[in-house]
């Protein structure tokens, strides 16, 4: 049978190709794509492709147009075996994440993918990456996607979308997810790790377009002042990067300051400037602030997961329950337990 999977083509790199007159990158014309690469009809898959009105660089993408992409999934998840989504490198993880959280019980892959160098350059790294992502896109098992998760392909790697992080500007492997294991690895054979795929718990898939912008995320550094931390009302979530497993100064001003943020009702989250491993509170005398104050542990997330699952959950009518409780609760696999 031939799977059908429907290609939303955002913007980045990927889609981009040199304008000799002036030498910059500018986007082209994306339904073209099958003659950009003649590969592509040699795929056992049919694909269709969606192409934003105006790609943009992924620096002008954010909660608009992640709810546009989650709004075109919801109207077409029904008429596709699968999704995939090019997308700029730069803030792929910020979208692979919210849309983790905005796309529920999904049973079919959604996949993101972008390139370092455009299609038509000789060193082009944005086919592999186009066409293996459309074989995972694509790929079934008794009649049961393979994926069905928000995922990101890069160089030879799928991994959980909000799990990944960007972490080079410079080489082709750019995405890692330090804290969840590999979901796939393509070499000879398009390899997936079954233990590691996320299953969803059989809820009716469904669409949440909820996002709130009150978040703010602030990391720490020696010799910040605190007092510089703003104490906005309009912030409702202030996502603190602090140090290593939890750590923060211990200086009383520290505990003032923070005290009368959570006074003010604005809830705090706590990360970690390590990307590998988590927050762990209590663990050093200088973490046990956050449990005093009330703050709330984001564990093994990244920074996306943590600044989008907020944005989700932030005043969501959707949802039962505290944002606290809510935030510490596995959604789609983007905390490991405690
Ligand atoms: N600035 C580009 C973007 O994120 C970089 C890329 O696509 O690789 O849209």
């Amino acid at each position: 049978m031939k799977r059908k999977v429907l290609l939303i083509y955002t913007g980045g790199t990927i889609g981009m190709e040199k304008d000799y007159s002036t030498g910059s990158l500018v986007p082209f014309n994306f339904e073209n794509i099958f003659s950009k690469i003649p590969e592509m009809n040699l795929l056992d898959c049919e694909v269709v492709v969606h192409s934003f009105e105006k790609p943009v660089d992924s620096s002008d993408v954010g909660p608009n147009e992640w709810k546009n992409i989650a709004q075109i999934i919801e109207k077409e998840y029904h008429h596709y075996d699968g999704v995939l989504i090019l997308h700029g490198t730069d803030t792929m993880s910020y979208t692979a994440s919210a849309l983790s959280f905005m796309l529920k019980g999904l049973r079919k892959p959604v996949i993101l993918t972008g390139s370092q160098l455009p299609i038509g350059d000789l060193r082009t790294d944005a086919k592999e990456n186009l066409l293996t992502s459309l074989n995972y896109a694509c790929l079934y098992e008794n009649d049961e996607a393979v994926v069905q998760e928000v995922a990101v392909y890069f160089e030879y790697k799928l991994l959980r979308g909000n799990r990944t992080l960007k972490y080079s500007a410079e080489y082709f492997d750019a995405y890692q997810s330090p804290n969840y294991p590999i979901l796939g690895q393509s070499g000879v054979h398009l390899n997936y790790d079954r233990d590691a795929l996320y299953r969803p718990d059989g809820t009716p898939f469904s669409v949440d377009l909820h996002l709130s912008q009150n978040v703010l995320f602030w990391r720490i550094f020696p010799g910040m002042s605190m007092e510089l931390i703003p104490d906005l009302p309009k912030i409702k979530v202030l996502i603190l990067q602090v140090f290593g497993s939890g750590t923060i100064y211990s200086d009383a001003s520290t505990e003032r300051i923070l005290r009368k943020i959570r006074e003010n009702g604005t809830e705090i989250v706590v990360v970690s400037q390590c990307v590998s491993g988590g927050i762990s509170f209590g663990k050093y005398e200088n973490s046990n602030i956050f449990n005093k104050i009330g703050a709330i542990s984001g564990r093994d997330m990244t920074e996306e997961s943590a600044i989008t699952k907020a944005m989700h959950l932030l005043d969501n009518p959707n949802y039962t329950g505290t944002f606290a409780e809510n935030f510490v609760q596995n959604l789609s696999g983007e905390i490991s337990g405690d």
